[in-house]
């Protein structure tokens, strides 16, 4: 039978632009695979190795510095692979963090900050400081206030639906909180002046069922509820992470995609080739007549490509011939229809170079 999956088959190539969980490295999948027969010549699967034993301590340990390492993180911050997708976190964060009566301040700019900001007001009051909810979350806020008694500012740094993206994190004097799903490990960033950082592994890191959160432990211990033992940072912390049974096959998984970050260059080198990548696609989506793009220029995510046809069915026609031509998971979300190219990472610039020349082969017919 013929395996018809991402970067998996001999035959047909196939380019997956999917927005999660995506593409990996083909390094990342072979090893994972390899792992899963035969753990570093233990003669056991990582699926049936214990957590507490040495094999599987190192797998943590080394995920945990390689992440300390590629972001460049201070002694204040810790480093936790947690359960569950950054779902978990939309409450996780204000349960640990927000009191009762205590206002955060949440910027509105699609989809996921919506999620965060709902959950967040089960614990405390959450008020949204800006928004680009009027315009279709095309466009991220630039002129906006963060009231100085704030307990702190979340923000999406990547819009994964809409393909907008934070260019410049905004400096605020409260705490500063980002859901960084779907650009973590994508650029530079002074990533010590985040007070906290979470992040789904499966679009830029590795496989669903586990979430990387980076947290200064100084903003911890400051609320009165009680809290549960599994959802208290802390007490993760003190465990170095080995609270309970960890998502131990999807932390191994994101170690195989840090070491291949390393390998290539770290963040600052995957920075130049997404932003390479991005501007290749960008600019024949502007040169084209057949395709828009939908967001605001200069707040385009290099990310999550998002863009249009002002004919729906002629939009019906490429997706079929993209999907002819191998061309997977371009279909935009449902909210904003069109198309969404997710340029991860691990997506090489030729994939781009194919779908920007079938694009051009399409117009021309
Ligand atoms: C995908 C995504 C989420 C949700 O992740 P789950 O793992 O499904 O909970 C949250 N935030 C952003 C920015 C995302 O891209």
């Amino acid at each position: 039978m013929a395996i018809k999956n991402s970067n998996i088959t001999e035959s047909a190539y196939i380019h997956n632009f999917n927005a999660g969980p995506s593409i990996l490295p083909r390094e990342v999948i072979d090893k994972a695979s390899e792992a899963i027969l035969n753990f570093n010549n233990s003669g056991l699967s990582i699926l049936e190795i214990g957590h507490r034993t040495p094999l599987f301590e190192s797998v943590m340990e080394e995920a945990r510095s390689l992440v300390r390492e590629l972001m460049d993180l201070d002694e204040d911050h810790e480093v936790l692979f947690l359960h569950g997708g950054a779902t978990t976190q939309f409450m996780q964060v204000p349960m640990n963090l927000l009191n009762e009566k205590d206002t955060a301040a949440y910027a509105d700019t699609g989809v996921w900050s919506t999620k965060a900001i709902k959950e967040a007001r089960l614990f405390g009051n959450a008020e949204i400081v800006c928004s680009s909810k009027e315009s279709s979350f095309n466009f991220i806020p630039k002129d906006f206030a963060v009231p100085s008694d704030s307990k702190y500012f979340h923000i999406t740094t990547n819009n994964t639906i809409y393909g907008t993206q934070w260019q410049k994190i905004p400096e605020t004097s409260v705490p500063l909180i980002a859901d960084m799903s779907s650009d973590i490990f994508s650029r530079k960033l002074n990533f010590n002046s985040f007070a906290l950082i979470y992040a789904g592994a499966q679009k830029n890191m590795g496989a669903a069922g586990v979430n990387l959160l980076v947290v200064n432990k100084n903003i911890l211990g400051k609320v009165n509820r009680a809290i549960p033992s599994i959802m208290d940072y802390r007490n993760h912390i003190k465990e170095k992470s080995m609270l309970n049974t960890p998502p131990v096959f999807a932390v191994f998984v994101s170690l195989l995609t840090l070491r291949w970050i390393k390998e290539n260059g770290g963040v600052d080198s995957f920075e130049k080739r997404n932003t390479q990548k991005a501007e290749l696609l960008y600019s024949a989506i502007d040169k084209s007549n057949l395709f828009n793009a939908t967001t605001v220029k200069e707040d385009r995510s290099k990310m999550n490509v998002c863009f249009v046809m002002d004919d729906k069915e002629m939009e019906k026609k490429f997706l079929e011939f993209a999907t002819e031509n191998n061309i997977y998971g371009i279909k935009g979300h449902r909210l904003v229809g069109g198309f969404r190219a997710s340029l991860y990472n691990a997506l090489p610039y030729s994939s781009v170079e194919y779908l920007v020349e079938k694009m051009e082969e399409f117009e021309e017919s």
